[in-house]
């Protein structure tokens, strides 16, 4: 995947609770991967529609808008 914009392969998502909480994933073909330093538990669960931002530029939108 892909961003739209900048072509970048890295994102991340934000905890619904607080915002400055952030969990960085890429993916690889269809799997999204996050940091290994990330506690599992707490990892959101990645669908279609969660609000995904670019860890590159400005670019931020549903999760299946990504370029495949
Ligand atoms: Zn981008």
């Amino acid at each position: 995947m892909k961003c739209p914009t900048c072509g970048c392969e890295k994102f991340y998502v934000k905890d619904d609770d607080d915002e400055y909480e952030i969990y960085e994933f890429t993916t690889l073909g269809k799997n999204v991967v996050f940091d290994k330093a990330l506690d599992s538990q707490e990892i959101p669960k990645i669908t279609n529609e969660i609000h995904t931002f670019c860890n590159k530029c400005a670019w931020n939108g549903k999760f299946n808008t990504l370029t495949k």
